[in-house]
């Protein structure tokens, strides 16, 4: 009880969080200062010019959230719902019930679209529920299920509510960074993410923007929003145009670590950035059907930060994962809801995703997974791989 404490040394290859980048790191030890600190009002602006590149917005209300994913979400929800309101949440996978979950709470009465887990949400099936509720006026949406690994079509779907007069809610918590997203083209209302996914960063931050009109419905509220704490109209005390005032006191290391990750995300190149996230993708999903594994989802539904695959047969997947942990420093994920037990999930993201960890978790499934008697030829995975590494352009 008198040491402290050293993490073990891990690869983080599960569903977030991701390998943090060693320069992330080094600023979270630098010195801190105050949260009006005029030094530090300068970086809160640098960070939300960086934020509105990265979600390629020009929307003044954006910022990060301090919190996690999850408070980014509940931010949105409980901004834009009051209660009696009907809303729509799609659902195809664990994160879009927790999105029901918020909804409800907020007072909400929620209407369902859902797709099967493993599957992309459907634009059809939204439109013609939207068409059987003409008072509804909010549309919430996953883009990228990290439960599942499946990448729904935002642009699509945001056309459909935007037809309907709707505003959009859109969780791109394990999309941002990763894949293409852009909120202003696609016509996106109200979008949060997360540090800890494709953005190389510590947990606990949640980046978040609000379009002008989700704004104007923020405003336009009959009721106070119910937390103070996540109200945007008192969070821009601090966060919004002008000098700013004490709202609460922001995540001040944190916030070093956001602004170097997001010029480091910046200097990268967002185009980059995806592609390498897809080649990487492409790379271990040669080596992992080499080793004899599925994918649950659909070709062209996958995302590439999460690769979803199902475990051989016979096979005990909580042993599995426990062993690659214990001998080969590897974190992977298992399954959630519809899927647990019967999955794994192993996330490609951010700084994570680099050619040597796509080799190095081949190899340690290889070995486990020939230890456990699954019968599989030596090698024969790491050089499909390496094949795809290989005739790639450079990354
Ligand atoms: C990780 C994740 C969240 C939650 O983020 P936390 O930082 O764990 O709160 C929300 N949505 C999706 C799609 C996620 O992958």
């Amino acid at each position: 009880m008198n040491r402290s404490f050293h993490p073990p040394r891990r690869i983080l290859m599960g569903p977030g969080p991701s390998d943090v980048h060693p320069r992330v790191l080094e600023a979270l030890a630098r010195p801190t200062i105050g949260h009006l600190d005029p030094a530090f009002v300068e970086l809160m602006g640098e960070i939300k010019t960086l934020l509105q590149h990265a979600f390629q917005t020009k929307n003044a209300m954006t910022f990060p959230v301090s919190g996690p994913g999850t408070a980014g979400m509940e931010s949105c929800f409980a901004n834009l719902v009051e209660p009696g309101d009907t809303v729509i949440v799609c659902r195809n996978g664990y994160f879009g019930h927790r999105m029901q979950a918020m909804a409800l709470r907020c007072g909400a009465e929620v209407v369902t679209v859902d797709a099967p887990w493993g599957r992309a949400l459907d634009p059809h099936n939204l439109d013609d529920e939207l068409a059987k509720h003409p008072a509804i006026r909010l549309v919430a949406f996953v883009h990228a299920e990290t439960s599942t690994g499946v990448l729904s079509d935002a642009q699509a779907l945001a056309e459909v509510a935007r037809r309907h007069n709707c505003l959009t809610l859109v969780d791109a918590v394990t999309s941002f960074a990763g894949s293409p997203l852009d909120v202003d083209a696609w016509g996106l209302d109200a979008v949060y993410t997360g540090s800890q996914k494709c953005l190389s960063c510590i947990p606990g931050i949640s980046p978040l923007t609000f379009s002008d009109r989700a704004v104007q419905a923020v405003r336009a509220r009959k009721i106070p929003v119910q937390s103070w704490f996540m109200d945007l109209t008192e969070v821009e005390k601090y966060w919004g145009e002008g000098k700013p005032g004490y709202h609460h006191t922001a995540p001040i290391n944190s916030l070093y670590a956001l602004h170097v990750a997001l010029l480091m995300l910046q200097k990268e190149g967002l185009e980059p950035a995806w592609a390498r996230h897809r080649l990487h993708h492409e790379a271990l999903r040669a080596g992992l059907e080499s080793l004899g594994m599925t994918f649950i989802v659909p070709e062209a539904e996958r995302t590439p930060q999460l690769n979803a695959v199902s475990v051989p047969e016979g096979v005990n997947e909580a042993k599995v994962r426990r062993r690659l942990l214990d001998e080969h420093g590897l974190e992977i994920g298992g399954g959630l809801g519809d899927f647990a037990g019967q999955i794994w999930r192993i996330g490609l993201m951010g700084y994570s995703s680099r050619a040597e960890n796509i080799l190095k978790c081949i190899e340690a499934l290889e070995a486990v997974l020939q230890e456990e008697g699954v019968d599989i030829a030596a090698g024969r995975a790491v050089d499909e791989a390496e094949r795809v590494l290989a005739e790639a352009p450079l990354v």
